[in-house]
């Protein structure tokens, strides 16, 4: 076993599984390249939740203005617990009253490559780089802790990415307007067709 049960405490303690459909965890997943994915959550302010496979869980970052394609962005990243891997494909609406309550799309996915050596210690010494491979965001990236981990203060990350070829001044796109990378629809969408399924259930009973 891989101590699934333990590292999950702090997700599951936040969440009801009767009411949200938000993964449990504890699948087995996982293989071949790490994966990543970035969501976009409408929760009580819009934030992309940028994650990273590693270790059998998502390492996750609420990054608040999502990640740029400008080097010259420092994206702030707070930590957030770490999710299941089957998070990775969680797309739909957290319902009201519930932790995180608001609409979610899967708005990038793909595979990274750990460019730090040691990525796991790199991880907990707060500086990580890698290189996605992703439907949107291509190239390499740093991931840097600025503040907190030691005196017990809230950590604080930046994202950043490197200049490479892939680097761009486009920034970040609205996340209003862009589309699931899974479902190709947008949260308003996403928010709609959830309220239109409870309407319809709730006529049913
Ligand atoms: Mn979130």
């Amino acid at each position: 076993m891989s101590g699934d049960d333990d590292v999950l405490r702090t997700y599951r303690g936040k969440r009801r599984f009767d009411r949200t459909a938000e993964p449990a965890g504890g699948s087995p997943e996982g293989g071949g390249e790490p994966r990543y994915v970035v969501q976009i959550h409408d929760a009580t302010r819009l934030h992309f939740d940028f994650r990273l496979e590693w270790d059998g869980v998502l390492k996750s970052w609420s990054v608040p203005k999502g990640p740029s394609t400008d080097p010259h962005d420092k994206r702030l990243a707070m930590p957030t617990e770490d999710h299941p891997l089957e998070y990775r494909t969680f797309e739909g609406v957290i319902p009201a009253g519930e932790y995180g309550a608001g609409p979610v799309i899967v708005w990038d996915e793909g595979t990274y490559e750990p460019l730090s050596r040691d990525f796991g210690r790199a991880l907990e010494k707060g500086h990580i780089s890698f290189r996605t491979h992703g439907g949107k965001l291509r190239g390499d990236w740093a991931l840097s802790r600025f503040r907190g981990g030691e005196d017990g203060e809230r950590e604080a990350w930046l994202l950043v990415k490197k200049n490479d070829r892939h680097a761009s001044a486009r920034g970040t796109p609205d996340p209003w307007r862009v589309r699931s990378a899974r479902s190709d629809r947008t949260l308003k969408q996403v928010a709609r067709e959830a309220t239109e399924e409870w309407t319809r259930e709730g006529g049913r009973s």
